[in-house]
């Protein structure tokens, strides 16, 4: 078997870490700084792993890429860019990162919601940009004895809980499989999710995108949604129905959104000032009701758009690295990765 390894969407320190690591192990490596699906592949066949990151699909067509192909991995959490089941018939072994602290995305997530409630983004904009120095339409709210509603109470959730308990917020979350030695532990209820919806002051999100979860924010729930709160997405832009969300800060319904991830990620800026997907993107999965939907709500003084960085620390990136090479080493040395258990 070939052993050579093409790491995506990679450069800076990164790039020389894996560089480093790669070789340690025996492993002939190309590192490229687009995605699998922009970058220009010389020797496609010369490759029998690929490590990947979020955002460009790794569908059908990226993988027929590659003829001799044994081994994915992605240096993410989330692996719903990847057809892992065409991977698996093709006798592809993928690779993950279940976890890489969950610190990393709950302090954000904490980030967003006071944000929003201290609307710091306005009051610094006021300075920054208007230079001006005074806080009349800046008042917020204190989170002390507010309720925050979890939506997936699994390793990041919990964190966020622990994160809201020090602020002394009241905490209910909803899980497909509550974890009832957790409630107890952390002190917070489980309800089903309309009732999270209509009594939390803060939601948040924290749920893998799996179809089960496609939309779980949608146009039939969202009038549940309590009045005045503030809804904050860290968890994947699919999970909230666009639609629903712009009609909910429309009607007042949401005071604010805090949102680290959208239904359209791939966006570019054109000369008009709009947010269009790469125009060199022909897939056909184009959803330009969603792109203009996250146009408006970029204009929404209450809304906070960040370009899916939670996950962006030093120390995390370093741990994401290092599975990232365990599970490369593991598959060369003939061992199991850890995704290996999603293609049952
Ligand atoms: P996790 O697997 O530990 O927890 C997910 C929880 O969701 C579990 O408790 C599970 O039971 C629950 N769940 C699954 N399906 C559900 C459903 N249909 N309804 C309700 N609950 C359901 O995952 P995690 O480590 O906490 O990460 C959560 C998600 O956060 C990831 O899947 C990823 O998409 C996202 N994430 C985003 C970033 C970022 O940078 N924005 C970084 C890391 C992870």
């Amino acid at each position: 078997m070939y052993k050579k390894i093409a790491i995506f969407q990679i450069d800076g320190w990164q790039a020389k870490y894996m560089t480093d690591k790669i070789k340690e192990i025996g492993l002939d490596l190309d590192l490229f700084k687009g995605g699998v699906d922009v970058e220009d592949i010389k020797n496609p066949e010369s490759y029998s792993a690929i490590s990947v990151f979020v955002g460009p699909k790794v569908d059908k067509s990226v993988i027929d890429k590659f003829p001799n192909l044994k081994l994915i991995t992605t240096r993410s959490t989330g692996f719903d860019h990847i057809d892992i089941e065409y991977a698996g018939s093709m006798g592809i072994k993928l690779g993950y990162v279940p976890h890489y602290g969950e610190n990393t995305v709950a302090e954000f997530a904490f980030g967003l919601i006071l944000t929003l409630s201290r609307k710091l983004y306005l009051g610094i904009k006021r300075i920054k940009e208007d230079r001006e120095f005074y806080f009349d339409g800046l008042e917020g709210v204190d989170l002390k004895g507010k309720t925050l509603g979890v939506v997936g109470t699994g390793r990041i959730g919990a964190h966020l809980i622990k994160i809201a308990k020090g602020f002394d917020m009241d905490v209910i979350g909803y899980d497909a499989y509550p974890n009832k030695k957790l409630s107890e532990k952390l002190g917070f209820e489980y309800v089903e999710l309309d009732e999270l919806l209509a009594d939390s002051d803060f939601i948040s999100l924290h749920v893998p995108y799996l179809p089960s979860t496609h939309h779980l924010i949608n146009k039939n729930n969202i009038n549940n949604i309590k009045k005045g709160a503030y809804l904050i997405n860290t968890s994947r832009g699919p999970v909230i129905e666009t639609e629903a969300l712009v009609l909910a800060l429309d009607k007042k319904i949401l005071a604010g959104a805090g949102l680290d991830v959208l239904e359209e990620e791939n966006i570019e800026k054109d000369e008009m000032g709009y947010w269009l997907r790469d125009v060199d993107d022909n897939s056909e999965d184009i959803n330009l009701r969603v792109l203009l939907e996250n146009n408006l709500m970029m204009n929404m003084p209450n809304v906070v758009i960040t370009p899916h960085n939670a996950f962006n620390t030093k120390e995390a990136k370093t741990r994401i690295l290092n599975t990232d090479i365990d599970n490369i080493k593991s598959f060369f040395s003939g061992g199991s990765v850890e995704f290996e258990i999603l293609q049952k």
